[in-house]
């Protein structure tokens, strides 16, 4: 898997004892390239702007930083403050932090979002070192005094261009940014970066440090990748038949729940999406060729889970400058298929960077024949340092 071409475990992150154990029961063996990245970055003491694709282990970046700076004994204050722009992304944040804080004795950490009386709320607060929330309610607890701020030495802002979107909590944050105590970290985790967020942050972050990944870096946890090797064949169209016979097997095998597939020629996934509709399987296809009302349409369709495959080529005119399969963000898509091997190594990222999305365990198959495409893919494989495995063959069933 991705993790392991990283040699460096938890271990040699010079964290506490307690934190490492508490990895450990998260089932957390090896950090994330965000992770390996942002966390002795953070143990510095740095404000950090860490910005990397959903599914990448954002949470456990801040957790391990606000858990590994934590002072247990000191119960009657608050010393971290997170917020976030949805109970849920609230409430798992919460799971996590008390997973890696499982072996810190006497850890009190909660969530304060709407919903409930503020009287339970205050209670809570009256013994925790760690208060996540979400913008509105948090500026009420501290307005009404249940919430010190005094003592809070490291302010966190969970997807931060959530958060701080035009119409969402900007108010609300400017104003709990404003009563938290000067010197404090400051940490801002997103998955994307705009100008309006950039702006925001410049105005709470002095010289922040940012961190991202690599180009060549998928950082996707829990996405393995594939390749098969299909008996090159003189005549394109025998080729194309060899290929479909194999995603055909592919998807009998796999219990995907929506997949992705790339060709690079728009009459060859044009094609395919006609078989596919035949067999009865809901697809779709996208490409250059279709006006951007089409490639929305289609889009929709694979959110709104009409359709199951979507057929998609970045052979556009302006395929450099805008491939389709960087446009392509869907999180319930766990394979990603190239039945052809892609011209360069960004537009193979771009296509696999689609799936194992979220921490879900997604899957990237490549089909190429033996020649010419399987060298261009060993040296994709090479330039990226890929950990790309021969497709088994029969393919067995717990591939996914
Ligand atoms: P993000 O916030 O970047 O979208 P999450 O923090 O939600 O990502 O993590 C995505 C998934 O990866 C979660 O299911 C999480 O449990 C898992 N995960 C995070 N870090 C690791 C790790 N070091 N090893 C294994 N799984 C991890
Ligand atoms: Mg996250």
């Amino acid at each position: 898997d991705v993790l392991s071409s990283e040699a460096v475990d938890f271990g040699s992150l010079l964290l506490s004892g307690p934190v490492l154990d508490g990895l450990r029961v998260a089932g957390f063996q090896k950090p994330s390239p965000i992770q390996l990245k942002a966390i002795p970055l953070g143990r510095c003491g740095l404000d950090l702007i860490v910005q990397a694709k959903s599914g990448t282990g954002k949470t456990c970046v801040f957790a391990t930083i606000a858990l590994d700076s934590l002072i247990v004994e000191n119960l009657s204050a608050q010393q971290v403050l997170v917020l976030a722009p949805t109970r849920e992304i609230a409430v798992q944040i919460h799971s996590v932090i008390t997973t890696i804080g499982s072996c810190l004795e006497g850890l009190e950490c909660h969530v304060f979002i709407g919903g409930t009386p503020v009287s339970q709320d205050k209670a809570r607060l009256k013994k925790c070192h760690i208060a996540i929330g979400s913008p509105g309610r948090i500026k009420q607890l501290i307005e009404l005094g249940f919430l010190c701020t005094a003592s809070i030495r490291l302010f966190v802002l969970d997807e931060a261009d959530k958060l701080l979107e035009e119409g969402s909590f900007q108010e609300q944050i400017n104003w709990i940014y404003s009563s938290l105590p000067p010197s404090k970290q400051m940490l801002a985790l997103s998955a994307t970066y705009p100008e309006s967020l950039a702006q925001h942050l410049a105005r709470y972050m002095t010289d922040p440090t940012f961190v991202r990944l690599n180009p060549t870096d998928p950082g996707l946890i829990g996405l393995k990748q594939y390749y098969r090797l299909v008996r090159s064949h003189p005549l394109h169209h025998k080729i194309f038949e060899e290929k479909v016979q194999h995603l055909f097997e592919l998807f009998s095998k796999v219990p995907f729940n929506q997949a992705l597939v790339f060709s690079n020629l728009h009459s060859r996934a044009q094609h395919l999406s006609e078989i596919l509709l035949q067999k009865g399987l809901p697809a779709a296809c996208i490409s250059g060729y279709l006006s951007q009302d089409q490639r929305l349409e289609a889009m929709a369709k694979l959110k709104q889970y009409q359709c199951r495959v979507l057929i998609s080529t970045d052979l556009a005119s302006a395929a450099k400058a805008e491939p389709t399969s960087r446009g392509i963000d869907a999180e319930k898509v766990n394979l990603v298929v190239n039945l052809d091997v892609p011209q360069d190594w960004e537009t193979y990222m771009h296509r696999i960077g689609r799936a194992g999305r979220f921490g879900t365990h997604g899957l990237a198959v490549t089909y190429c024949c033996h020649g010419e495409e399987e060298n261009k893919l060993m040296s994709i494989a090479q330039k990226c340092n890929l950990n790309l495995s021969c497709l088994p063959d029969p393919i067995p069933s717990g591939l996914m």
